[in-house]
């Protein structure tokens, strides 16, 4: 039987609605919240990313800025905009989109974000105090920025009523921006996690065994229908530009009749990355608003 899809743009919708009424609260008491977008550059990709951004806060209600500065921008000229940004009492959120010019310090620069406004969440403040946390409830309920992309995926598995406790889940890639929070997120709630990676010895096996997979390697279609198991649920991070479109990490049309449940790209872990930005910028805005009570 095919698999339920699991829709990003149905589960955030419905988040987003839920935001709608908690920044409507925040501004009856006087608290607008505030997101700021830097894009250093003219990438094509980073640009329709901050747009959208933009336009999503726009939808909200959300106040928005976006600094678009040239490419040849000095490092020092950068760190400036971001210092006077957090002090900035209308901005609660300040994203950086990567990937920066080569002759800019990455780490740097996002190193010199307020952690209180690093609504990524890749500040090493965000990410030690989320690396110290054991149970998902403590991670949302404390002021620390989960990143989202990785919550996204959490969230689109809660909200379709999947149960982690005690499942076998199994992550495709490594990275600190996916991979790596994912398995925390995942183990938090009480998931048994295997990390995989380009040195994974036996991936077939490892992936028949999930109960949960998760693919986030950046290779079109890598995860074919005879590496899942019948009643799998699948999260397809991946985003490949190919000849024939968007396409994911995973062999959706042959998957999904193996598949539980399936996300599709576009239209799965995509829509959500946007909505837990606005999540975070709302979560930081509301600490504005209780320390101004
Ligand atoms: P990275 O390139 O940083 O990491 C890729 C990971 O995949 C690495 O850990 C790498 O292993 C592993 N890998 C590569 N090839 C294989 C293989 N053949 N078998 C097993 N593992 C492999 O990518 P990101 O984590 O940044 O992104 C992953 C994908 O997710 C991309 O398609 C990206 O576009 C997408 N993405 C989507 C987002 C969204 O909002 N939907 C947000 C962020 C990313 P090793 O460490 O050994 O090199």
């Amino acid at each position: 039987m095919a698999a339920k899809i699991i829709s990003g743009n149905e589960v955030g919708e419905k988040i987003r609605e839920e935001l709608k009424e908690e920044i409507n609260s925040l501004k009856g008491k006087g608290v607008t919240p505030g997101l700021a977008t830097v894009l250093v550059g003219d990438d094509p990709a980073s640009q329709v990313y901050v747009r959208n951004k933009g336009r999503a806060c726009e939808k909200l209600g959300i106040y928005s800025e976006q600094h678009n500065l040239p490419r040849d921008t000095e490092e020092t000229k950068l760190l400036e905009l971001i210092a006077g940004l957090n002090e900035d009492p209308k901005i609660h959120g300040i994203l950086v989109q990567l990937p920066l010019p080569k002759h800019i310090d990455e780490s740097k620069v996002l190193y010199a974000i307020d952690p209180s406004k690093d609504v990524d969440g890749f500040h090493p403040t965000n990410v030690g105090l989320f690396f110290t946390e054991k149970n998902f409830e403590d991670m949302i309920g404390k002021q620390l920025f989960l990143p989202c992309t990785p919550h996204g995926c959490i969230e689109l598995l809660q909200r379709s009523g999947v149960e982690l406790s005690g499942k076998d889940a199994v992550i495709l890639g490594r990275s600190n921006i996916v991979g790596k929070p994912v398995a925390l997120l995942l183990m938090a709630n009480n998931a048994t996690v295997t990390i995989c990676h380009s040195r994974t010895k036996d991936l077939d096996k490892i992936c028949q065994k999930a109960d949960v997979l998760v693919a986030a390697i950046g290779k079109p279609k890598f995860v074919k229908a005879d590496m899942v198991k019948e009643g799998v649920v699948v999260i397809d991070v991946g985003i490949n530009r190919t000849e024939e479109g968007l396409v994911g990490d995973v062999d959706f049309e042959a998957v999904k009749e193996k598949a539980s449940m399936i996300t599709p790209v576009p239209g799965g872990v995509g829509p959500m990355t946007i909505t837990m930005l606005l999540a975070n910028t709302v979560k930081s805005a509301k600490r504005t608003e209780k320390m101004m009570a």
